[in-house]
């Protein structure tokens, strides 16, 4: 009589995933193929009204977007920022001019 299997073992501690630290801003590629530090700012914090390069419309104020800086420039200050509505960023890859194959 075969006894049941007791799912006791967990796996050791020290195999996850390092998702402790909260990394808010992250690394995408922009646009342009540069590198770009990019940070969601919850619609509480959007304050002002700000233009997006993605879609050259307003981003209201009280309207969650992201905020995009290049990483090679280190000084960069809010010159270099830009802010976008989150689905533009999203879709920046394909706004660019349209490549034909045939
Ligand atoms: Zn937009």
């Amino acid at each position: 009589m075969a006894r049941p299997r007791k799912p006791g073992r967990k796996p050791p501690r020290g195999e996850q995933p390092a998702a402790l630290s909260p990394v808010l801003a992250r690394v995408e590629t922009g646009p342009d193929g540069y590198q770009y530090e990019v940070r969601p700012i919850a619609a509480a914090r959007a304050l002002k009204t700000y233009r997006c390069p993605g879609c050259d419309h307003e981003i209201r104020s009280g309207t969650s977007h992201v905020v995009v800086w290049p990483t090679d420039s280190p000084q960069s200050g809010a010159d270099e920022r830009r802010h976008w509505h989150t689905p533009c960023w999203a879709s920046r890859a394909s706004r660019g001019p349209t490549r034909k194959w045939s």
